[in-house]
């Protein structure tokens, strides 16, 4: 089986790097002066992983499209996918709620399922999150501004200049150590503005046994986008790549994970 690369964008870049895009496309990004041979030579020897990588992630993607909120169908909240009931219970009822491991969605909300369940996780991840960071803060003696939860789906969390520590919503989805992961990656971008070795132990300081979060964190950047159908230019980064090109870097906050 050979590999259908979609796109190949050059810039000036100094190494090759494969990314499978949220809808399983392989997208090549590749010196100006790189040879198609040389590319072609990369991407065989990323041969099997790039088409394993390929069917996962369609799979996830159709999957996440084709939510259809029926009943025993599987949400994740911290970490575990927990099922979902579909009650009938009156309109002035609350329309979602958690209880003993399980999802209730009032049937007369249907209709807006989605929206209702984003709206869930967003109050979930601004509670949680301050409650964690809060924490951390207290023991670390690293005072922050605010927690603000935003709707980014390519990056985790970021730190802003003025010591504000912003999460996506759907931190809420990964498991609680990974969660206080991401807190102490950022509170410690508060003393340290890079990834500088002494930025990173630093992180080590707080938390010893990070690397394993930040390996989890590698393997399920999918979850970083869960929930967001359309068609957008977001692109999952390849195992071996997994820091943010400076040609490519948000413009938005400069210290993301
Ligand atoms: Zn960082």
């Amino acid at each position: 089986m050979s590999v259908k690369v979609d796109q190949i964008v050059r810039s000036e870049r100094k190494t090759i790097e494969i990314q499978v895009s949220i809808e399983g496309h392989i997208i090549v990004r590749a010196p100006l002066n790189e040879t198609m041979k040389e590319i072609d030579q990369y991407i065989e020897s990323k041969k099997f992983w790039l088409l394993r990588t390929q069917q996962i992630t369609k799979a996830r993607y159709l999957n996440d499209l084709h939510k259809k909120y029926e009943d025993g169908e599987r949400f994740l909240y911290l970490g575990k996918e927990r099922p979902l009931k579909i009650i009938n219970n009156s309109v002035n009822e609350v329309p979602l709620f958690y209880r003993d491991g399980s999802f209730c969605l009032s049937s007369s909300y249907l209709k807006f399922a989605n929206k209702i369940f984003i709206d869930w996780y967003k109050d979930k991840a601004k509670e949680y999150v301050s409650d964690v960071a809060e924490r951390y803060s207290k023991l670390y003696d690293i005072p922050f501004d605010k927690v603000s939860i935003t709707n980014a789906f390519s990056q985790w969390a970021s730190c802003s200049g003025n010591g504000c520590l912003n999460f996506s919503w759907r931190v809420i989805l990964v498991p609680k150590e990974v969660i206080s992961y991401l807190v102490v990656h950022e509170l410690a971008h508060i003393l340290l503005r890079d990834h500088s070795q002494d930025y990173w132990i630093k992180v080590e300081q707080m938390m010893p046994d990070y690397l394993k979060y930040e390996n989890w964190l590698k393997n399920n950047d999918h979850i970083c986008s869960m929930f967001k159908n359309e068609i957008g230019s977001y692109v999952a980064k390849s195992k071996g790549s997994p820091n943010t090109s400076s040609d490519e870097k948000s413009e938005q906050f400069e210290f993301e994970i």
